[in-house]
């Protein structure tokens, strides 16, 4: 049984809205996350944002040791002072935007959680992303649409940019919702929690990954045209049918695959 009660009154102040302060206090979905990411002996875990420490502690009682990123200052110290009854906190006062996150994968890759400030969701899953050689799995509350959209499959209404990008460097796996009560101050929107693990980079059959990245953006970009139009300062309708996919059609219609060999084709000199 745990002995971690959240909102402790080591912590005052009101929760900063620019920050995306919305803090967990419903034990039973923490002790879910934990149980998703199950911990095991030996695993680096990074959090980024712990906040109160709504799952740092529990994680830390479990696992002993963690290291977590957060931006605001008034926050690390009430977290310093209470991380010492359940274990070994390493915290790193930054925005996570500008920590190597592969430079914390010392000695082995780390595993990645957090409940995400909003705000910031997808610049920084691409951060995250742009790491994914030194991470192992990620399990981030997010944003209950942004989750439906990462885990989308064509031809859905959400399936996008963040779609394919994503799935093209990871399984993802939309794993439970979070009603806003659950926070504290309650956020506008439905949270959910997802599962992100890269594959390995020898699986990824991708050549150049800023083409593969620009043919992705400019695909969606303009989402109602045909590829042939969406495409035109990329590729011609010639080469997008050499990668066999019909330049009539729209980037809703194309799978993973199609895109990994759109991008693969050698740029027109
Ligand atoms: N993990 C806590 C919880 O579940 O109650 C807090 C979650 S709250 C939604 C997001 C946290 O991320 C806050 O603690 C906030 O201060 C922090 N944060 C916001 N922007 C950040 C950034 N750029 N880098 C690191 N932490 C950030």
């Amino acid at each position: 049984m745990s002995r971690y009660t959240p909102h402790s009154e080591a912590f005052t102040g009101p929760a900063k809205k620019s920050l995306g302060q919305n803090f967990l206090h419903e034990r039973g979905v923490v002790d879910r996350i934990v149980l998703a990411i199950a911990p095991r002996p030996g695993d680096r875990i990074v959090e980024i944002g712990p906040g109160q420490g709504a799952m740092t502690f529990p994680l830390l009682e479990r696992h002993g040791a963690l290291t977590a990123i957060e931006f605001d200052r008034d926050l690390l110290a009430p977290l310093a002072a209470q991380a010492s009854a359940y274990g070994n906190l390493t915290l790193v006062h930054a925005n996570v935007l500008d920590v190597d996150l592969g430079g914390l994968a010392v000695g082995a890759p780390i595993r990645l959680v957090g409940n995400l400030p909003y705000n910031l969701s997808s610049p920084i899953l691409f951060h995250a992303l742009a790491h994914a050689a030194s991470i192992v799995d990620m399990h981030f509350m997010l944003q209950k649409e942004v989750v439906e959209r990462m885990a989308a499959g064509p031809g859905s209404k959400v399936y996008g940019r963040l779609s394919v990008m994503l799935q093209a460097y990871c399984d993802v796996t939309a794993l439970f919702t979070v009603g806003p009560g659950a926070f504290r101050p309650p956020p506008k929107v439905d949270s959910a929690v997802v599962r992100l693990r890269p594959r390995p980079t020898d699986t990824i059959m991708i050549d150049d990954h800023a083409r593969f990245a620009a043919i992705v953006r400019a695909a969606f970009g303009q989402r109602r045209k045909t590829l042939r139009n969406a495409l035109g300062a990329l590729m011609d309708a010639g080469e997008i049918a050499s990668a066999g996919v019909d330049p009539q059609t729209r980037a809703e219609q194309l799978s993973v695959a199609d895109f990994v060999r759109l991008g693969n084709l050698s740029p027109a000199t």
